[in-house]
């Protein structure tokens, strides 16, 4: 893009205000129009990292003054940022895709809001809608968690809390650590549909589908590179053929048996009263 084209997509100047532009999770020509007339003519972005909002603008033909901003930064900084706000442009970017979104940018969008300011945001790249709608799983309802905690006692107490949850779960993944989270998954949820969407929009964009010792299995062999989103199906939905024992078993883990049966028969078309009989056997073993 040149310059013309920007001046053409701004229609008026840039009011005072606090910007939250999403900017692209991998390839650069997902920079929207409206991202890089904003990132041209605001005062100042607030960036995570220089040197990688730097690449974007570079690639961009921008050269708008960077500063250093996140949720550690000082009262005194984010203040500053704030005052600047009411008079000027001031725009907010991370690393990649959308602010706030396990990103920084919290304190600065409640403090501003607090403070009067106005503050308005960009939509763009989201690495966790965009696995959302790669993955194919049900996204009437999803919900997004972050990155699973690293310690295993922390990640089985997030993966128990969420297990009733009807939705599509959604969790932010690094590499050396995906298998271990498959296998707890598999353990919690060993009926649930899993996908693992890894280097979206980048060139070896991959997404893969299974059951969680499936994946696990895969990635053993073959371990992962590049940044992942990991997306669990909801709670037996996903599993429609599913064996009824396994579906069963995860459905007692948070419902009644009657319930459960209840719950199964739905999804599998089997006849509620049998699946009910199995489940007060199988809650007794
Ligand atoms: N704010 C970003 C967003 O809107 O998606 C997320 C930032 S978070 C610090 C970084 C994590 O997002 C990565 O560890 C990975 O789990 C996920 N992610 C970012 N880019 C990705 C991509 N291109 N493909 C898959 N996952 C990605």
């Amino acid at each position: 893009m040149n310059a013309s084209d920007s001046e053409l997509a701004l229609s008026k100047p840039l009011e005072a205000g606090l910007y939250i532009v999403a900017t692209p999770i991998g390839n650069l020509g997902d920079v929207t129009v409206r991202a890089v007339d904003v990132l041209r003519w605001c005062e100042v972005i607030a960036c995570e990292d220089t040197r990688v909002t730097g690449k974007l603008l570079k690639h961009c033909g921008v050269s708008t003054r960077m500063q250093r901003y996140d949720d550690h930064a000082s009262d005194r900084q984010r203040q500053n940022l704030i005052d600047m706000a009411r008079s000027q442009p001031v725009a907010l970017v991370s690393d990649a895709g959308t602010p706030l979104i396990s990103d920084p940018g919290y304190r600065l969008v409640r403090d501003a809001r607090e403070a009067g300011v106005v503050v308005t945001s960009l939509p763009g790249a989201c690495a966790a809608i965009t696995g959302l709608t790669l993955a194919g799983l049900p996204n009437d309802r999803f919900l997004f968690a972050g990155f699973l905690p690293v310690k295993e006692k922390a990640r089985g107490d997030v993966l128990a809390e969420l297990g009733d949850v009807d939705a599509t779960l959604i969790f932010y993944e690094t590499g050396p650590r995906l298998e271990r989270s498959l296998r707890a998954i598999a353990k919690h949820w060993p009926a649930r549909e899993v996908a693992v969407a890894r280097e979206l929009t980048k060139l070896h964009e991959e997404c893969r589908t299974g059951s969680a010792a499936e994946l696990a299995e895969h990635y053993s062999q073959f371990p992962p590179k590049g940044e992942i989103v990991l997306l669990i199906g909801p709670p037996i939905e996903s599993a429609p053929d599913g064996d009824p024992d396994a579906l069963l078993r995860e459905a007692l883990e948070y419902l009644s048996p009657s319930k459960a049966a209840a719950k199964v028969s739905k999804v599998t078309g089997l006849d509620r009263q049998s699946l009910y009989s199995r489940a007060v056997e199988l809650k007794s073993q």
